[in-house]
């Protein structure tokens, strides 16, 4: 799943290409994962417009055009964004593709077709936009903010760091690779946290996030559909030692999704329900 680091990459790739290029024409592959939020035609408003600016938020990212309407993307579980030469063979599952007047295409393309491409001119009108909170690396967001929004919830801290309502931008893996940096068990209750917990938490958001970042832009060239996660701690590395402690780095399947957290740094146990 693309999150903050990998999709801020993207976004400042493409804020250095697309702006005043044309889109000379469309086709649209699988006309399931887009969504025509305005109601002229879809192809109509896009062909012959124009990229102004690129945005991301939370986990969105947003192809403004000079006209005012805009590609909102939600990439969800496996959708990436492709930035090629015509000729490169297109992959399995492209839903999109946008040929473009410097001679590139910009393709979607989504192995599990869960995410979608909104055109609109409103995106608070995409669904789960608007109910996003601060983005976890707006500069807004300080200590006191983040401990403000957490107060009022209750539920497990690995559960609140993905929600993307408390905080936006956060994911499966980073989730996993912030409690590690803070070594808190993934699955205690918010409540039980106390208030240097909560300072350790958010120094581990802001720290893992943009040292993250770096690191993904340092490594990515043109092929921004590669997702580069093999730097990660603990996060896909189940079985591995813990490069903190030495001890196994645990993977456990629970509240339907992967953990993967070390239980010698991060102790705790699971409280049922
Ligand atoms: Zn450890």
């Amino acid at each position: 799943m693309p999150e903050l680091p990998d999709l801020e990459v993207v976004k400042d790739y493409l804020q250095g290409v697309l702006p005043s290029q044309r889109i000379e024409a469309v086709e649209v592959l699988r006309p399931l994962v887009v969504r025509n939020l305005v109601p002229e035609d879809f192809l109509a408003v896009l062909e012959g417009g124009r990229f102004s600016d690129v945005e991301r938020r939370g986990k969105f990212l947003l192809l403004h055009l000079e006209s005012g309407e805009k590609l909102v993307i939600n990439p969800m579980l496996a959708g990436r964004l492709q930035y090629c030469p015509p000729d490169r063979r297109r992959l399995a599952k492209t839903i999109l593709v946008l040929y473009l007047s410097g001679g590139m295409d910009l393709r979607y393309v989504d192995q599990k077709a869960m995410g979608k491409v909104y055109l609109t001119r409103d995106e608070n009108l995409v669904p789960g936009f608007a109910r996003q909170g601060p983005d976890a690396l707006d500069p807004e967001l300080t200590l006191e903010v983040f401990q403000e929004r957490l107060r009022k919830r209750r539920g497990e801290i690995k559960g609140l760091l993905t929600n993307q309502a408390v905080v936006a931008g956060i994911g499966n893996a980073y989730a996993d690779e912030i409690l590690f940096e803070a070594r808190l068990y993934p699955f205690r209750k918010r409540p039980s946290l106390s208030a240097e917990e909560t300072e350790r938490l958010y120094d581990a958001m802001r720290g893992v996030l943009s040292q993250s970042l770096d690191t993904v832009r340092d490594r990515m060239g043109d092929d921004i559909d590669v997702k580069i996660r093999d730097f990660l701690q603990v996060h896909g590395q189940g079985g591995s030692a813990c490069p903190r402690c030495g001890a196994s780095i645990s993977e456990i399947r629970a509240r339907g999704r992967l953990t993967n957290f070390c239980r010698v740094c991060q102790p705790g146990k699971m409280i049922q329900g």
